[in-house]
C-alpha cells in the first residue's frame, strides 16, 4: 500500500523539500501542519491541518521536522494514532527521549538526526575507529558548521557522532563531553569528547570527527551540499516504515533493508 505522508513543519525548510520530494515519487501528501503565522509557505496543494492530531489521523506516516517544543504534543497524538513517525528534529531534552520512547512503544518511529545514507554510514566508521584507538592515546574531537538560523548546538548529527564514540568506547558522553572552550580551562581532560559549533551563512551542515594522538591524525568529514541528501532519505525511512511493528528504529535499520 502507497503511505499517505503528513508532513509537520510544512513551511519550513525541510518540509517544502519533503513535500517536493514526495510529489516526485507519486506519495500522496495527507496534509501538513507549521506555525499559523508561516501558513502563507506551505507549498501549494499541501492542506494545512488544524494540528497534530488530525495529521496524524489523516497519515499512514508523518515525517516531522519542526522545533523541540513540539515532541511532547507530537510524540502524544502519534501513539494515540499509531501512524509511523518518521522523526528528524534535533535539539531535544532527556524529557523529549522519554516522550519519544512512550510513542515507539505503540508506533513505528524511525529517528535520526541527520537522515543521508553519508552520516549513516559514517557513524559506523565512527564506531568502528573509535573501538580500535584507545581514548587515553586518541582524543576525539568533533567539529561541525551550519547556517546562520540553526537554533541548537551542538547540532544532533554532532552529538550522534559523540555518542557513537563514547559507546564504542564503553563511556558515558555526558560523563565526557566538553562543548564551548573558553577562557582558563586548563588541560584536555584524558578521555573528553570535545564538541565545536561555527554558525555562518547558509552552510546545510558540515561534520568532521578527528582522532588526535601524539603522532597522527584521522579526519572522517561529511559535507552536505543539499538538504535534498536529507528530504530523500526521510522518504526512504517513511516507505521502509510502513510494514514494521511498533517500535524505534535509525537510520542504520532503514539502510539494512
Ligand atoms: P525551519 O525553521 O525552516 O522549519 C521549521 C518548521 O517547523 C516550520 O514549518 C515551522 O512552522 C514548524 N514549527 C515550528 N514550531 C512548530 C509548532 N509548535 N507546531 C507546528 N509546527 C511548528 O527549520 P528546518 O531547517 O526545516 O529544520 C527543522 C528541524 O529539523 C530542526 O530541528 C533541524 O535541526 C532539523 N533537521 C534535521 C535534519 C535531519 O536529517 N534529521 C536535517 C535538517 C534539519
Amino acid at each position: 500500500m502507497t503511505p499517505r505522508i503528513g508532513i509537520a513543519g510544512a513551511s519550513g525548510r525541510m518540509g517544502r523539500l519533503v513535500a517536493e520530494e514526495a510529489r516526485a515519487r507519486g506519495l500522496p501528501i495527507a496534509g501538513g501542519i507549521c506555525r499559523p503565522e508561516e501558513a502563507g509557505a506551505v507549498p501549494a496543494g499541501v492542506a494545512l491541518l488544524p494540528g497534530i492530531a488530525a495529521l496524524a489521523a489523516a497519515a499512514d506516516v508523518v515525517i516531522d521536522f519542526t522545533h523541540a517544543s513540539t515532541i511532547p504534543a507530537h510524540a502524544g497524538a502519534i501513539a494515540a494514532a499509531g501512524c509511523g513517525w518518521v522523526l528528524g528534529t534535533t535539539g531535544l531534552a532527556a524529557a523529549d527521549e522519554a516522550a519519544i520512547a512512550a510513542a515507539a512503544a505503540r508506533a513505528p518511529v524511525v529517528r535520526a538526526a541527520n537522515f543521508s545514507t553519508g552520516v549513516a554510514l559514517v557513524l559506523e566508521l565512527a564506531a568502528r575507529l573509535a573501538a580500535a584507538l584507545p581514548a587515553e592515546g586518541y582524543d576525539a574531537e568533533i567539529l561541525e558548521m551550519h547556517h546562520r538560523q540553526k537554533v541548537d548546538a551542538p547540532s544532533g548529527t554532532a552529538l550522534a557522532l559523540g555518542a557513537a564514540v563514547a559507546a564504542a568506547r564503553g563511556q558515558d558522553l555526558a560523563a565526557v563531553a566538553e562543548s564551548g572552550r573558553h577562557g582558563a580551562t586548563g588541560a584536555r581532560k584524558p578521555g573528553a569528547i570535545g564538541f565545536a559549533a561555527l554558525r555562518g551563512g547558509q552552510i546545510v551542515g558540515e561534520h568532521s570527527l578527528l582522532f588526535t594522538s601524539g603522532a597522527e591524525q584521522i579526519t572522517l568529514t561529511h559535507r552536505a551540499f543539499d538538504r535534498r541528501a536529507f528530504a530523500e532519505g526521510a522518504l526512504r525511512a517513511a516507505l521502509w516504515l510502513r510494514a514494521r511493528p511498533a517500535g524505534l528504529y535509525g537510520m542504520a535499520d532503514v539502510l539494512a533493508g
